[in-house]
């Protein structure tokens, strides 16, 4: 999808060109088109996911009719009013409001304490359409009378849920008292509680509900950790982590079909039980895949984004980014699948050199550093793989005897590395396995169609069983690569 898909204007478009932008995020998408129609909108949506954009475009779509270059204070009234809960998001929410909104001639100013006011008393009276501001000092420029909000038709509340934490739902209730009745109102919020709940009901007048990724906030409950690794070591080191680290329920996520087939069949030649879902994949396979994992009959799901959004596993511990994806965006909806209802998770990433660029890319978006181990002691050893791999996996202790307690701390964990590759031989180059999933069509075995299920023998509920990746040839839905 492209930002002109969404119904934007020339100059909106231009301003987003400008900026770099190729096409919209999550947000965005589910956004623009329902707040451009004149739609309330409630929106779950975090920092970082281009929440800001999601609102100011086609709010400044709907306030085009009022632009205009008149030096006439009376030609330039409050048109749309910005609520944010800190200084620092309201003046970043106004810069926004002046990158994207550059070739549309609507004045803009931002209003919040702990500065001296006279310098936006100036500017309000001015004239402006689009005013950002924190509840409490707006509540002063009201009490003073330096700026009327009887002309406001559009409303946003930015960080809702933040607001409400910082004590200011008495300024929010004073402030809607003095707006117009008759206005389109959209709110953000990253978490939904009751009162949450309560002031979207008070606000909004049938909204449209969007939520792009997890309620709580991803950042905040989530452990990151990306191995810095060789693409080509990244299948073992993945394998090796699976069993140090006992994983017994992890969502890995590739960026095309074909990587996420590759990988589950290699998983399963390891010893581990996997499958593979994406978009090639009919809705009742993915179901009865889910289903598998989520009783633990699948230890590993390997997924790509599409197949994944929506897929909702309770208490996952593990989300693991084989590739980094591309969009950003994606890494916060891939780890919101782990660290759910407050439980921690753990995000882990495999980064080969060539994929830098992403990392950099989703750390501005997180505003994060993301920690980094090297794992360039990491080597192939015959011990994980075939036999011996396999063993160690399903008894899950090393072959000293002792419980593999690296997950304790990363630096254990390295040298649990270094000393399971001082005791077996060398590192050596392993040819490829031949992969004849690849070569013959798909065929489902009869427990995995759902009417089979109901009928047959029960199940067996051994965790680690081998669970073949299933391939499909392309059909209709292309929707991952
Ligand atoms: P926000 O969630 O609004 O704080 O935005 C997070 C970051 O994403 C900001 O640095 C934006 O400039 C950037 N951004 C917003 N929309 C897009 C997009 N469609 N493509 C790439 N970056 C974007």
């Amino acid at each position: 999808m492209s930002f002109s898909d969404l119904g934007l204007a020339p100059e909106l478009l231009q301003a987003i060109a400008d900026q770099g932008y190729t096409e919209p995020t999550p947000v965005q998408a589910k956004a623009i088109p329902p707040i451009l129609l004149g739609q309330d909108v409630m929106a779950a949506a975090q920092t970082g996911t281009g929440k800001t954009a999601s609102f100011t475009l086609p709010m400044l779509q709907r306030l085009k009719e009022f632009a205009n270059n008149s030096v006439s204070p009376a030609r330039h009234q409050v048109r749309a009013l910005i609520l944010t809960p800190t200084r620092e998001l309201a003046a970043q929410v106004q810069e926004s409001v002046k990158i994207y909104g550059k070739h549309i001639a609507l004045r803009s100013a931002v209003v919040y304490g702990g500065i001296n006011i006279d310098p936006q008393i100036k500017e309000l009276r001015a004239g402006v359409e689009i005013l950002v501001a924190t509840p409490g000092r707006l509540l002063d420029h009201l009490q003073q009378k330096t700026v009327i909000l009887s002309q406001v038709q559009f409303l946003v509340l930015d960080e809702a849920d933040r607001m409400l934490d910082m004590g200011f739902l008495p300024d929010i209730k004073r402030i809607l008292a003095v707006l117009p009745a008759q206005r389109q109102s959209v709110m953000f919020s990253a978490t939904y509680s009751d009162d949450i709940r309560g002031l979207a009901k008070q606000l909004l007048k049938n909204p449209v509900n969007i939520e792009v990724a997890r309620r709580n906030s991803a950042v905040e409950t989530v452990t990151h950790l990306v191995y810095h690794v060789e693409s080509s070591a990244k299948r073992d080191l993945l394998t090796h982590l699976i069993r140090s680290r006992d994983m017994r329920q992890a969502l890995v996520f590739c960026n095309t079909k074909i990587g996420a087939n590759r990988l589950a069949y290699k998983l399963v030649k390891d010893g581990v039980a996997a499958a593979a879902i994406h978009s090639d994949r009919t809705q009742g396979e993915r179901t009865q895949a889910l289903a598998e994992f989520k009783e633990g009959r699948t230890q590993i799901l390997v997924a790509t984004d599409v197949a994944a959004r929506g897929l909702d596993i309770e208490q996952l511990p593990f989300v693991i980014n084989f590739d980094l994806p591309g969009a950003p965006e994606d890494y916060v909806h891939r780890i919101g699948r782990t660290g759910r209802a407050g439980l921690t998770g753990e995000a882990i990433a495999l980064m080969a050199d060539d994929e830098r660029e992403k990392l950099g890319a989703i750390e501005k978006l997180l505003k994060i550093k993301l920690p980094i181990a090297e794992a360039e002691d990491f080597k192939r050893t015959p011990a994980l793989r075939g036999e011996a791999g396999r063993r160690e996996g399903r008894e899950g202790r090393r072959p000293d005897g002792r419980r593999d307690q690296s997950r304790q701390s990363e630096s254990r964990h390295r040298e649990d590395h270094r000393s399971r590759s001082g005791r077996n031989s060398p590192a050596r180059s392993v040819a490829q396995p031949a992969d004849p999933l690849f070569d013959r069509p798909y065929n489902p075995p009869p427990s995995s169609k759902p009417s089979d299920s109901a009928n047959s023998a029960p199940r067996q509920q051994d965790p680690k069983k081998q669970v073949a990746a299933l391939f499909l040839p392309p059909v209709a839905e292309k929707q991952d690569s």
